[in-house]
């Protein structure tokens, strides 16, 4: 029963410096446009959790989402109400910037 297909996200959420291993590495790796445009998708992406409707970005919870498109639902425990449930992700364009 270990088929849900959950996000790459990080453990620990984003660190001291406001960001998780993963996004430093890709941001490392990557040219800063890239990067930039890594974390302006992150930031458009959105996790609702189906439970209590507590939403937050992929960034924010020290994930990635890029040059991702459709809409998708994972399995996954929620941090706000602390039960695992559906999370819709879908992407707001304009997210107040
Ligand atoms: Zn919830």
């Amino acid at each position: 029963m270990k088929s849900y297909n959950e996000p790459h996200l990080s453990k620990n959420g984003p660190d001291g410096h406001g960001m998780s291993w993963i996004q430093r590495f890709f941001k490392a790796i990557f040219p800063t446009s890239w990067g930039e445009s890594m974390e302006t998708d992150s930031r458009a992406w959105k996790l609702r959790c189906n439970g209590c409707s507590f939403e937050q970005s992929f960034w924010h919870m020290g994930g990635i989402r890029w040059k991702a498109y459709g809409n998708q639902s994972n399995y996954m425990k929620c941090k706000s109400c602390g039960e695992r449930s559906w999370h819709q992700a879908y992407k707001k364009e304009h997210d107040g910037v």
